[in-house]
């Protein structure tokens, strides 16, 4: 099930990114201090009363050379393809301007749920400043501070209030749904039909439920069933903003949301991009299997070291990246496209693995032995006792005396241990430290 999505829009210097980073709260620096992915300020996730939901902050989506109204305008149409719930930010201090109508006719044309935020009231006094915006015509206003923190809790209410109630899942649990993302022009589109070219056993076109995306179920030889994942919005082209690079990292979101495993597609001739990495990085903090495809391999002029040499390339820019196979292929004279398949098959099975409590505490002893548990201030972290507690992506609890002593640089040393000991290949996987009650 994809997670609902709340969009921010508003003209610029309202507050937008301000209450953005309110929302997301202290997600993004985590993330960032751990992983070392590229992390993009406008996209990211949220959690309000135990809901999960992801947000998009349409005003750092750079539309280009576009003239300021123009430029509001695509930003408020990008929300309302993209999102479930809209927040439309104005600001008190100002009052209603023109630019927040022009944005407000845009959003009258939406069936969508549009909030109506005007921020920076920032004491109860300026309250009386909201009436105003009741000309906008879209209901009563939520006075907030973004920089206060007031009133968001009550703004979150609302937008949770109004997601789409739980889809039934579209699809089998033994059905290994995928799709390939990446920049622009890497070959995503001639990717798939290619594959669907050599999967002739195709069952049928699906629509899927959520949304207006057009999924493809197929049966590799052996029996195995596929759904390929419509991406990058393959079949709605041809608006202006869709060939912005961020919109193209917007549509990569939504599927992998709803993948099991990603294929990162990067583009031999070109090389790697640091776009390519943005795309990657969300494909591992979702949790999903990734694949390392790299296209486009008939271009190069080889030798007997290309492969090494792109190899390297590719594990010192997607270091987090360290579990994900590579596969080079070309859509274009086929090369090696029938091994994707099987290699994707591979993955979602390390997804799913479960290792067997006592096995795992084998494996988590010798390493606690082979190099001992960091100490601080004269204590040591003890390891007690370690169990798997989910799968997609498998995920580790340690239980030990003090979780905060379970340092990066030693949940990795365990990790790497895991890996060595079972086949992980192309999942990430999760470790979290428990205080033993
Ligand atoms: P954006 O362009 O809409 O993303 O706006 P920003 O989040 O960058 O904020 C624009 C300016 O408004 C910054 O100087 C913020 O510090 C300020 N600001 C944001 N929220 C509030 C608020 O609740 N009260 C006040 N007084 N200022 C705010
Ligand atoms: P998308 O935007 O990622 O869907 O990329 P497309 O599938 O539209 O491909 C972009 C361009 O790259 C097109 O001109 C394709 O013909 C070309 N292309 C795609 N795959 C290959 C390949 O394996 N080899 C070569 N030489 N060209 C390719």
């Amino acid at each position: 099930m994809a997670k609902p999505v709340i969009a921010i829009v508003g003209r610029p210097n309202v507050g937008k990114s301000t209450i953005f980073n309110r929302i997301v709260g202290e997600r993004i620096s985590i993330v960032e201090d751990v992983s070392g992915v590229t992390r993009d300020r406008i996209y990211s996730q949220g959690e309000w009363l135990g809901k999960e939901f992801n947000i998009i902050d349409t005003g750092g989506i750079d539309i280009g050379d576009e003239p300021f109204l123009e430029q509001i305008k695509q930003q408020a149409e990008i929300a309302i393809d993209e999102a479930d719930v809209i927040i439309f930010i104005t600001s008190g201090r100002e009052g209603a301007t023109d630019a927040d109508e022009n944005v407000a006719k845009i959003l009258y044309r939406t069936h969508k749920p549009v909030l109506l935020a005007v921020n920076k009231v920032d004491n109860p006094e300026m309250r009386n400043d909201i009436f105003d915006f009741y000309s906008l015509g879209l209901g009563d206003p939520y006075p907030i501070s973004g920089s206060h923190g007031l009133g968001i809790g009550d703004l979150l209410d609302a937008a949770i209030s109004h997601f789409p109630t739980e889809e039934e899942e579209e699809y089998d649990e033994s059905v290994i749904k995928f799709s390939f993302i990446g920049r622009p022009n890497v070959g995503k589109s001639s990717l798939v039909n290619a594959i669907l070219g050599e999967e002739r056993v195709i069952v049928s076109d699906v629509a899927g439920t959520t949304r207006d995306a057009i999924d493809t179920k197929f049966e590799s030889a052996d029996g195995t069933e596929f759904v390929m994942i419509d991406t990058a919005g393959m079949r709605k082209r041809g608006k202006v903003y869709e060939s912005t690079e961020k919109y193209s990292v917007l549509r990569a979101l939504r599927a992998i949301e709803r993948s099991d495993v990603v294929l990162c597609v990067l583009d031999a001739e070109e090389g790697i991009r640091e776009q390519d990495k943005k795309v990657a990085g969300f494909a591992h903090e979702a949790g999903k299997g990734v694949i390392i495809v790299v296209n486009k391999w008939d271009t190069l002029e080889k030798d007997n070291s290309t492969m090494k040499k792109f190899e390297e390339d590719i594990r010192e820019s997607f270091a987090y990246l360290s579990y994900a196979p590579i596969v080079y292929v070309s859509a274009k004279t086929k090369q090696r496209l029938h091994t994707l398949p099987e290699v994707i098959e591979r993955v979602s099975m390390s997804q799913n693995l479960r290792i067997q409590s006592a096995v795992l505490n084998d494996v988590i002893m010798d390493a606690v032995a082979m190099n001992p548990t960091p100490t601080d201030k004269g204590k040591r972290l003890k390891i007690y006792y370690a169990t798997q507690v989910a799968v997609k992506p498998p995920t580790f609890v340690i239980f030990v005396n003090e979780p905060e002593m379970l340092h990066f640089s030693y949940s990795r040393f365990l990790e790497n241990r895991i890996r060595d000991a079972f086949t992980f290949e192309g999942t990430p996987i999760r470790i979290i430290a428990r205080q033993r009650k």
